[in-house]
């Protein structure tokens, strides 16, 4: 197993899941962005083949340290793609971020499968990657939680009977805060979800809703499913992580407790089962379920991701970099919570429908929605 993003909190998983068998898993590559220390020691533990390091001014550090041990080490992100080629099974596609789409792409020539938590390379290249994969005969297996979910119910013999899905949706930290107050929401409210542990950014996008934009659009790939076939539910305590529903009235649902082990230890052992140590889903305990539709108002992020998807990859492509950029500037303290919807919103009305052919295509887009993004925010800041 490689895995692209080991450092985070999908790797972190990953490896906690892996460590459960020894005997049936061995460590290909380990990459990190920033933090070689925690690279270093999982290395030490896991001993992979390579590890990759993003951060080029800690690339000797790392070397001195695992070069001891007959580990290869590369660094920036040209190696980072180099650690996505080396030989492995199964790819765990774990980098926050568009900065995820080369590794990935990387991952899925390689043949084998590649399982894919990083959403955004997905929004922004979605066409381009399940291309990939049928070209190089490279299995998709989905992560996140709500595609796992129908991944494990949508039975491919049953796939033309499928009337809809439906993504649940926790709500957030925010479900319930008086709209009025967004406008105050700080970094550390907005990353403080009720179910979930995650990284930083899907923290927030968890709070603007944006994640839910994100997995939409990831649905549509992956399913190949129009945005008038998705649809979205709250559903606060997140235990069924999606629904499939069939022509016959018949609607199917995966449910378990909010762990990411669970969605992680399926792609791991597909197509067949292993244990793993997870909390156990209870229902006598938890009595009872709560549904209600999403309020479209208290969360804009969602309509601006359905547009989008209507509108054309250049506008997936642009949503996803300016999200990013948004959500950099607001955890830095830059820019107001309700403001990193405005900020996607203005970008996308002056983004072009332009064609995309190619992954340099997409980098072009995306490198210029950043632009963009970046003039917007600090107009927002001099305002
Ligand atoms: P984290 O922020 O916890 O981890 C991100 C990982 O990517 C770290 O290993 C980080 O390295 C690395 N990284 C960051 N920037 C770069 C870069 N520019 N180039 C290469 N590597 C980079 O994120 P999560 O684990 O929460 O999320 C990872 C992906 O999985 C996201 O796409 C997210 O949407 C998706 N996902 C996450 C879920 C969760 O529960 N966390 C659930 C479903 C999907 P370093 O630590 O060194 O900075």
């Amino acid at each position: 197993v490689s895995i692209l993003g080991a450092t985070g909190s999908i790797g972190e998983s990953t490896l906690r899941v892996i460590a459960e068998h020894p005997q049936r898993f061995a460590i290909a590559a380990l990459t990190a962005q920033r933090n070689a220390e925690k690279l270093i020691a999982l290395a030490r533990q896991f001993r992979p083949t390579a590890v990759a390091i993003g951060d080029e001014t800690q690339l000797p550090g790392v070397r001195s340290a695992l070069h001891p041990l007959g580990i290869a080490v590369f660094g920036g992100a040209t190696g980072i793609a180099e650690a996505a080629c080396i030989p492995a099974d199964i790819t765990v596609a774990a980098i926050v971020g568009a900065a995820g789409l080369i590794p990935t792409m990387r991952a899925i020539e390689q043949g084998a499968s590649v399982a894919l938590a990083n959403k955004e390379a997905l929004v922004c290249a979605g066409r381009l990657v399940m291309e990939a994969c049928a070209t190089h005969g490279t299995r998709l297996l989905p992560i996140d939680s709500e595609h796992n979910a129908i991944f494990q119910v949508l039975a491919a013999e049953h796939r033309a009977a499928v009337e809809k899905i439906t993504l649940t949706a926790s709500g957030g930290p925010l479900l319930r805060r008086p709209l009025a107050t967004f406008a105050s929401v700080t970094p550390e409210e907005a990353v403080n979800h009720p179910r979930w542990s995650m990284g930083a950014k899907i923290s927030v996008d968890s709070a603007t809703m944006m994640n839910k934009g994100l997995e939409l659009i990831e649905a549509h790939y992956l399913f190949d499913l129009p945005a008038s076939r998705i649809e979205v539910l709250v559903h606060p305590q997140s235990i069924i992580h999606s629904l499939v529903h069939y022509a016959d009235g018949s609607v199917l649902a995966q449910l378990g407790m909010p762990d990411m082990a669970i969605p992680i230890a399926y792609t791991l052992s597909w197509p067949e089962r292993m244990a793993v140590t997870t909390p156990r889903l209870n229902l006598a305990e938890i009595g009872a379920l709560q549904f209600e539709p999403l309020e479209a108002a208290r969360f804009p992020a969602l309509g601006l991701a359905r547009a989008a998807l209507n509108a054309g990859e250049s506008h997936l492509i642009a949503l996803n970099a300016a999200n990013e950029i948004a959500v950099a500037a607001f955890l830095e303290g830059r820019i107001g919570f309700t403001q990193m919807a405005e900020v996607v919103e203005r970008v996308l009305a002056e983004t072009p429908t332009t064609s995309i052919g190619s992954i340099e295509d997409v980098l072009a887009v995306d490198e210029s929605a950043r632009q963009s993004s970046h003039t917007r925010i600090a107009a927002a800041t001099l305002a």
